[in-house]
């Protein structure tokens, strides 16, 4: 799917050339899971694949929406009526960026949006970012609005949180948006603050392979809101405004004075995952890229045991990949399904991805989709 296909799509709908053509893509997160609603450290880095936009002004007060991907027409919505939680269809993700746009005083008058994406949906890559921030560089383009990237993903989340009502955190929308080619993005959750961070396995004889197990386990919405509940519990009985102000150092002593053990747990994965993400950077940043492994691997048993998001399938792509030779392996996202990350060198990629389908088939399980992630740029207009 290229600029001009989309184009092409878009003209064929609409009857007329749309004004440009933007991409966003999805992400993995290197390191960094379950911290950005604690205010926390993240470390997502871009995939080629990639949301398209073929998308037009219109001056009439209208939307339309169309997706290569979904069946079905074209969606038609009048901005006067856009309202929170008021579509429950792929369409409030674009819609309610419009929405959050207008709310925040900018004045789009409408639109026509043809999109097509590459990012696996629900796979744990971050196909639904994809969508709105694709969507909200390409009405800040054309209307002008001149806001940085870092801005387009606060109003992307707010866009997903109110109008779409997932509570998500702030790592997807400003992975889409501000990541760089060869580099994974360091990223303080509570001010937005980043650093790029080189990440170039290819060059160091290395490949980072995504695995996406095709399981969606049904619970996995309710799940996520019980442990950012339990976290925020965790805060507040320990005087802080979110788990990230509780110091590595001091963490035994926090943990000594919590009685709840789930509320303990939680505590303990948030403060030693923020610790890995510093861990991480100081290795690549001082060229002991081969070291992060065992940090990855940590990582998960910590998600595993203590925060308790992964599941049978995550699981076994981990201890698959290890017992195979990988360097490092852990599941990305949010648990309950979606996709694992596996770090190689890069002469034992095929080994390993050969195991892991042996375990999967061993299993009586789908086949995992298996792929090299290479880091990719983020949001930008192509056409
Ligand atoms: P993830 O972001 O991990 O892929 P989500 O559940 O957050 O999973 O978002 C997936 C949802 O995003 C889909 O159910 C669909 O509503 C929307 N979506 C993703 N890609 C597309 C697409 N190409 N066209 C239309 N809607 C899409
Ligand atoms: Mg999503």
């Amino acid at each position: 799917m290229g600029a001009q296909q989309v184009r092409d799509g878009f003209a064929e709908l609409y009857g007329a050339d749309p004004e440009g053509v933007w991409a966003a893509p999805g992400r993995v997160n290197l390191i960094g899971e379950h911290t950005d609603y604690n205010d926390g450290f993240v470390m997502p880095f871009a995939l080629p694949h990639t949301a398209l936009a073929a998308v037009s002004r219109r001056t009439d007060g209208r939307l339309r929406l169309h997706s290569a991907d979904i069946g079905g027409g074209v969606t038609e919505l009048r901005l006067d009526d856009l309202a929170p939680e008021s579509d429950r269809e792929w369409t409030a993700y674009p819609a309610g960026v419009v929405w959050a746009l207008r709310e925040a005083g900018h004045a789009v008058t409408g639109a026509d949006i043809h999109l097509a994406s590459t990012v696996p949906a629900g796979a744990g890559l971050s196909s639904s970012a994809a969508l709105e921030v694709v969507v909200a560089l390409a009405l800040n383009d054309l209307y002008g609005l001149g806001l940085k990237g870092w801005q387009l993903a606060r109003l992307c989340q707010r866009a997903e949180n109110v109008y779409v009502g997932a509570p998500v955190g702030i790592m997807d929308q400003t992975a889409a948006a501000c990541c760089t080619d060869g580099h994974a993005l360091f990223l303080d959750t509570r001010d937005l603050s980043q650093r790029q961070i080189p990440f170039d396995l290819a060059a160091e004889g290395m490949r980072l392979l995504v695995v996406d197990t095709r399981v969606k386990h049904a619970h996995s919405t309710g799940e996520y809101g019980k442990r950012r509940a339990g976290c925020e519990k965790g805060a507040a009985l320990l005087g802080v405004d979110a788990l990230r102000d509780v110091p590595y150092g001091e963490l035994d002593a926090a943990l000594a004075r919590l009685d709840d053990e789930e509320v303990r747990r939680l505590v303990r994965h948030v403060v030693t995952e923020d610790e890995r993400v510093e861990r991480v950077v100081a290795l690549l940043e001082s060229g002991e890229t081969r070291a992060i492994g065992p940090v990855l691997t940590e990582g998960h048993a910590s998600l595993r045991d203590d925060f308790r998001v992964s599941c049978p399938e995550l699981d076994l792509v981990v201890d698959s990949a290890l017992a195979a030779g990988a360097l490092g392996a852990r599941m990305t996202g949010g648990g309950f399904g979606g996709s694992a990350i596996v770090l190689t060198e890069a002469a034992d990629a095929g080994t390993v991805t050969k195991a892991v389908e042996e375990a999967f088939a061993a299993a009586g399980l789908t086949a995992p989709r298996v792929f090299e992630a290479v880091p990719s740029p983020g949001a930008r207009r192509i056409g």
